[in-house]
């Protein structure tokens, strides 16, 4: 059976140039960054040459780049350091209703327990943050803004500059949240006017376990992790070497074909959107039409479940996801849809297909054959599916 990988914002192979990157590290090359030897030393060169390489990706300088554990770790260390850093300014942050959890549930911790205000700013149908609404919110209080560049979810991009403009009037320090764009899209820090900008290695075809913070000179944080004076005292602990090399890799790599694997993976989304819109009735899109990451399409399949679907593509070997990765396995629906104000049952109802480098257009062709097939066997057994003498009611929107 072929397997086909629909599912890239949860994660992406690694790259073998990747690998081929990492690979001395786990060898011969063990050194001990912090040491003076020459075995020290290559490790050292190693992660500086990886800082340089994001540097250049972001367009800032090398000091300005902190390596983490994760993409989620790199938020907790944006929001909360900044927050302990800033508590005498005050006691606000903002962000919205449709981040990562790893944002979110930061935020509702520093609520919890340290008795920081904060504010969810919705988005509209498409998913997108209203400037106007962010200006309204930010107060004398305020420390921080934090949104994200483009939703896992629903792949909307959201107007960064414009907001971080905002936030630099109201001289309130800007994060974002760019694990899904960077390496997707331009993540040009100057141009995008942010102070503190979080990525991930996994999600760019490099290993799990390693990410970024982008920290703007001059920018006050508290660190999370203490002990050892690595990272210029910002993340302690001794560096994971291949997975920084790693990063490195996957980064300079993406930058390099950015433009093209933009053009190939809008192309095949609007070639699944058009199979799946002519082919199955009663579907509607998720997210933005134009301002979106191009490998992603959530599509919601009225009257049935997303769980129900991904089972039927799974067994003809073809991985999607129904929205965010749910470690609970619960039929929550999905945050990000319904602060879109997308109805829960149409909501349990929706997939998220996230593309990739190595898809193809006959990989596309066939889920949507195999889409197809599923939906209409799930709606035959579905007691709210509207029926006709000759099948399914209703028109896709
Ligand atoms: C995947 C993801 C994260 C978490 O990154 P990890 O490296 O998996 O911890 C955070 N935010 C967004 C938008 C993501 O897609």
């Amino acid at each position: 059976m072929e397997h086909i990988y629909l599912d890239h914002n949860a994660t992406t192979p690694v790259r073998t140039e990747v690998l081929q990157a990492m690979l001395p590290f786990y060898g011969p090359e063990f050194g001990n960054p912090s040491s003076i030897h020459s075995l020290g030393r290559e490790a050292r060169r190693a992660v500086e040459g990886s800082r340089e390489k994001l540097a250049a990706a972001l367009n800032c300088d090398p000091a300005e780049v902190v390596f983490t554990g994760s993409g989620t770790e790199s938020d907790n260390q944006a929001i909360k350091g900044a927050v302990f850093a800033n508590r005498a300014k005050g006691d606000h942050i903002i962000t919205t209703k449709i981040e990562h959890h790893a944002v979110l549930h930061t935020f509702e911790y520093l609520q919890k327990y340290f008795n920081i205000r904060t504010t969810f700013l919705g988005v509209d149908r498409y998913g997108l943050v209203d400037p106007e609404e962010l200006k309204r919110s930010i107060n004398g209080q305020t420390i921080l803004v934090s949104v994200m560049q483009a939703n896992n979810e629903v792949g909307t991009i959201q107007p960064l500059a414009e907001l971080a403009g905002i936030c630099r009037e109201n001289k309130v320090l800007f994060h974002s949240d760019a694990v899904q764009a960077f390496g997707k899209l331009e993540t040009d820090v100057n141009e995008l006017g942010v102070d503190l900008l979080s990525l991930s290695a996994h999600k760019i075809y490099g290993p799990k376990g390693s990410g970024a913070l982008y920290v703007k000179k001059g920018t006050r944080l508290h660190p999370l992790i203490h002990g050892g004076g690595h990272e210029k005292n910002r993340r302690a602990g001794t560096e994971n070497v291949a997975g920084i090399a790693g990063l490195g890799a996957a980064a300079e790599l993406a930058a390099g074909e950015r433009l093209f694997q933009q053009g190939h993976l809008t192309a095949l989304r609007e070639r699944l959107w058009q199979g799946i819109e002519k082919n199955i009735p009663s579907v509607r899109r998720n997210g933005h039409p134009r301002n979106s990451l191009p490998g992603t399409l959530n599509v919601s399949f009225e009257y049935i479940e997303g769980e129900g679907i991904l089972l039927s593509l799974d067994m003809k070997g073809i991985a999607a996801s129904s929205g965010s990765a749910c470690t609970s396995g619960s039929l929550e629906p999905s945050h990000v849809l319904a602060a879109m104000g997308v109805p829960t049952e149409i909501a349990q109802g929706s997939l998220r297909f996230s593309l990739g480098r190595d898809n193809t257009e006959e990989q596309v062709d066939y889920t949507v054959k195999v889409l197809a097939q599923a939906v209409a066997r799930l709606r035959e057994m579905s007691p709210i599916a509207p029926r006709t003498s000759c099948g399914l009611e209703g028109k896709s929107s």
